[in-house]
């Protein structure tokens, strides 16, 4: 069986999922044009813990994790079932790694706010993994290695995240990229399309535009995990590749 595609979409602010804007419609564009996956095994920036949890709800309840925007987003309900038989099996090849389920866990905006355009449907069955923030880089990637046999099982792992995200530095009245983060993006393109995963994992060596872009890691973290379910020379290619204010729209799909 070809291997599902493995993608990490740059999800920016949760208003993407409601509004139907370039990003939105592009990730619309591409939910059509993905083979229909059994289930996703999503990795939010949103979700951290310590030690490494599995979503395991049958039916997760949406979570409006965030303040400050329009009722409409809080209205949303993305009500796409769980699939525990997933999550089990997610949790059994990170047995190694100490993962356990957690049976109440429902799905962040890092998830939702992107299938909201992918399958707005709601009909694909959803499980969510945790960032487990105890861990070093070097951890994450490894832990995505031992999920690699998901993708020959038709599961579509999608990390959301944001490869370049600073709060602090974003002015919200002017949209304009800022030149470090533009800079770092385009870094990180080059390093992820020569195949130098170990470079991203090591961001922190990166220089100063990397701790400007990565001011808390959350964000570029789930990045790992597509690096580390992907193949050596695998296709890719990205989507929605712009730097919006002081935060990255970058995407990429490996093998589709
Ligand atoms: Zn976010």
């Amino acid at each position: 069986m070809t291997p599902y595609p493995a993608l990490f979409l740059g999800h920016g602010s949760p208003m993407n999922a409601i509004e139907p804007n370039r990003f939105h419609l592009e990730w619309r564009a591409l939910g059509k044009a993905l083979p229909r996956p059994k289930a996703i095994l999503c990795v939010s920036a949103h979700w951290e813990s310590v030690g490494i949890k599995v979503g395991g709800s049958a039916a997760p309840e949406t979570i409006h994790d965030f303040g400050g925007f329009p009722q409409a987003l809080f209205d949303v309900v993305y009500a796409a079932p769980g699939a525990p038989w997933l999550a089990e099996r997610t949790a059994q090849l990170l047995a190694a790694s100490g993962a356990t389920l957690d049976p109440d866990r429902g799905l962040d905006h890092g998830s939702w706010g992107v299938l909201t355009a992918l399958y707005p449907d709601a009909d694909v069955p959803v499980v969510q993994l945790s960032l487990d923030r105890a861990r070093a880089p070097q951890d994450h990637y490894a832990i995505a290695k031992a999920l690699r046999p998901l993708r020959d099982e038709g599961i579509m792992i999608l990390a959301s995240g944001d490869i370049v995200h600073n709060l602090r530095a974003i002015d919200f009245r002017n949209p304009a990229p800022v030149d470090w983060g533009l800079r770092f993006n385009d870094q990180v393109k080059d390093l992820i399309s020569q195949g130098q995963h170990q470079a991203l994992i090591d961001y922190m060596d990166l220089g100063p535009d990397a701790a400007l872009s990565i001011n808390s890691a959350e964000h570029y973290l789930p990045l790992l995990y597509t690096l580390g379910v992907s193949d050596p020379g695998e296709s890719l290619r990205f989507v929605t590749d712009e730097v919006f204010a002081a935060i990255s729209m970058t995407g990429l799909v490996f093998g589709g």
